[in-house]
């Protein structure tokens, strides 16, 4: 044999089963993603809100997408090009349309079906009442450092009508900007009020912090770099609420940032001058620009079934390990729910039932469905589907599974039905609702040019 031969037959030998990998590899996958597709399908119809949107012509298959994404199998590979299979899983990191190194994702909003329950927003968070402004989760956009960045950008272009306008006026009852809300987007506005030497006052109904504040004790955030007002940038990628919450009130304190605690706002109307009034639980503020940070998390949604006035019927919950020895009921079946249950059920001597009305869990996060799943393994959790709690007692509850009521011991209840987020204020107010087309073309249109840009 030749030696020529011999080369031939050796390639052969190594080349045709690995194309042959290669292929079966290629049809896995595939086959991975139509079946994630398929349980999105049974999930949701689709994204619900912000999602990538993928330029077939551009994607060059690199899964530089697929592998970065936080939340797991929002996008897959299909036939060598990225689709998107769990879009509802989608809560707005944007790393997908950061790595694309073709600029073939580009970041966009909520399906026609959703845009009905947003605020109309321009580019710039403007609603459709002239300076004022949605930031924040609010605005649709989850995140804490969607909400950081938001505020910073919003406050700076007030600051920039101001000074095109000449600067601050002299009518001292008139400030710059009211700030509502101090989740991680008010505070966002109001440290770069202070930076741009705006005029301001932050009102806050709760405490500091908004949702942050409210996340169990020693939850694990996840964070993305980003500009902090005063600070700088911050780059952790992981830290507790705690120690999160202490980086803000460090920057807090360095440029002495107040907020008034304990005053809720209940309406905003506009003067013939252009010059809001705010009115709030305690009084009233003027100003020339509103900012408007509520999130979207609003009053927690109650079960209105008799027993829930109880004081063991609880919303949130902050602390597990207060909770030893206990019979426990958990209703609901989104994310909270789900860690607020696995969280009791891992402390001694508790007996946690997770009521859900519906036959499966559904909109989670991938990660808590493996880990419920271990829970009711190992007998940590007891999950009941299809049930309803019909009547709450001061040592048990009536649970209603399919038709049938039944009497479990109870020592505490746990509710996360979730909250109804301010739209009625916001129609109060008089905002129009729903994405003008022109908001999310002049948005694409931006995206589509730094794309562009990166493509040359
Ligand atoms: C369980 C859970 C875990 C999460 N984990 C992460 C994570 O790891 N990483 C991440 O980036 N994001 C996470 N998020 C999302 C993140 O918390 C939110 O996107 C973020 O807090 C939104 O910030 P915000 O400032 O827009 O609103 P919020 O943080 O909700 O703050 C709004 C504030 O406005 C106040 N307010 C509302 N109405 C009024 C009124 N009328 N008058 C005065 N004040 C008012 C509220 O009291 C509240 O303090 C999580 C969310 C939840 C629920």
């Amino acid at each position: 044999m030749s030696e020529n031969l011999l080369t031939i037959l050796i390639a052969a030998l190594v080349l045709v089963p690995a194309v042959a990998l290669y292929l079966r590899g290629l049809k896995t996958r595939d086959a991975r993603a139509r079946a994630a597709a398929e349980k999105g399908k049974l999930y949701s119809e689709g994204p619900k809100a912000q999602h990538p949107k993928i330029d077939t012509t551009y994607c060059i298959g690199c899964q530089s997408c697929t592998a970065v994404c936080p939340e797991g199998d929002v996008l897959a590979m299909l036939g060598g090009k990225a689709v998107i299979v769990s879009g509802y899983k989608c809560i707005g990191h944007g790393l997908c349309a950061d790595v694309c190194p073709v600029g073939a994702i580009t970041l966009v909003m909520a399906n026609p079906s959703m845009e009905a329950n947003m605020p109309y927003l321009t580019p710039e968070y403007e609603t459709s009442i002239e300076n004022i402004f949605i930031i924040g989760e609010l605005g649709g956009l989850a995140l804490i450092k969607n909400a950081v960045n938001q505020g910073r950008d919003c406050i700076d272009t007030i600051t920039a009508r101001m000074t095109a306008r000449g600067g601050q006026r002299a009518d001292d009852d008139v400030i710059d900007v009211v700030i509502v809300g101090a989740g991680p987007a008010g505070i966002s506005a109001s440290l770069r009020a202070i930076q741009n030497r705006l005029s301001y006052v932050t009102l806050e109904r709760d405490e500091i912090g908004g949702t942050v504040a409210k996340y169990p004790r020693q939850k694990l955030v996840m964070t993305s770099p980003v500009e902090f007002p005063i600070y700088g940038k911050f780059n952790k990628l992981e830290l507790t609420k705690e120690a999160l919450i202490e980086f803000w009130q460090t920057v807090m304190r360095r440029v002495d940032f107040k907020v008034r605690t304990g005053e809720s706002v209940e309406d905003v109307r506009r003067g013939d001058d252009g010059v809001f009034t705010v009115a709030t639980s305690k009084g009233q503020h003027r100003a020339r620009a509103v900012v408007l940070a509520l999130g979207r998390a609003g009053i927690p949604r109650k079960l209105g079934v008799k027993g829930e006035e109880l004081p063991k019927v609880m919303y949130r919950l902050l602390e597990a390990d207060h909770y030893i020895k206990k019979n426990i009921l958990v209703v609901g079946g989104g994310d909270s729910a789900i860690e607020a249950a696995m969280g009791l059920g891992h402390q001694p001597g508790n007996s946690v039932t997770l009521s859900y009305r519906k036959e499966a869990f559904s909109r989670i996060k991938e990660r808590n469905a493996q880990r419920i799943e271990d829970c009711i393994r190992k007998g940590k959790v007891n999950v009941v589907f299809n049930s309803l709690p019909a009547e709450i007692h001061q040592d048990a509850v009536l649970l209603e599974v399919a038709g049938e009521v039944r009497e479990i011991p109870n020592d505490y209840v746990f509710v996360f039905a979730g909250g109804s987020p301010p739209t009625d204020f916001l129609k109060k107010l008089g905002l129009q609702f729903g994405v003008k087309d022109v908001t999310l073309e002049a948005s694409l249109e931006a995206q589509q040019e730094a794309k562009a840009a990166k493509r040359q």
